[in-house]
């Protein structure tokens, strides 16, 4: 593991949500309160959840910011990540609930989604800058797809988003290869 597990976790819905922004081939997906719900759900969020159009908004604010990581070096990431935690007055304090255990929550259950969101990934990002680890924040190598992960494989070897375009890269090598034995 390269990072605690609750880290991991806010990284990998970090990553999710930054890629729900609408794209050159992709609408936009956090198109109503409901499809954040849907896309909240099953990451563990406690805490109050977000009813109105307004909630929604600040979260597609929230994820422009955070977008940033993915392209920021380490001095801009420590920037980021400092204004985020300043801008949510993060007070971390030690929680216990199921599935993560032992782990911290960072603002006030009672704040607003969007800055629960963002404490939430700048947490997260404390640890990554921390242990050298930036470079695990990559966008994915495909041509025609910009979204981003977090690589969190032992030996740091990921190119491809976590959607089709892995995929569709080894069926292109697999081919490539047949091509070659077959010429
Ligand atoms: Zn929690
Ligand atoms: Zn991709």
């Amino acid at each position: 593991m390269a990072f605690t597990h609750d880290t991991e976790v806010a990284l990998q819905y970090a990553a999710n949500l930054v890629n729900t922004a609408p794209t050159a081939s992709r609408p936009e997906a956090l198109d109503s309160v409901e499809a954040l719900l849907a896309q909240m759900d099953g990451w563990g969020w406690t805490g109050a959840l977000p009813r109105t159009e307004g909630e929604l908004e600040s979260v597609r604010r929230v994820r422009s910011r955070l977008r940033a990581y993915w392209d920021a070096d380490v001095d801009e990431a420590v920037t980021i990540t400092n204004e985020l935690l300043r801008d949510g007055h993060a007070s971390p304090r030690l929680v216990n609930h199921e599935p993560l255990g032992w782990h911290l929550h960072s603002t006030p259950d009672d704040a607003p989604l969007a800055v629960r969101m963002a404490v939430d990934t700048a947490m997260a990002l404390i640890d990554v800058i921390r242990a050298g680890e930036l470079e695990r924040l990559r966008v994915c190598a495909a041509g025609d797809c910009d979204d981003v992960f977090v690589d969190l494989s032992r030996n740091r070897s990921r190119k491809f988003c976590d959607g089709t375009c892995g995929n569709n890269a080894n069926v292109a090598a697999y081919r490539a290869r047949k091509a070659g034995a077959a010429g």
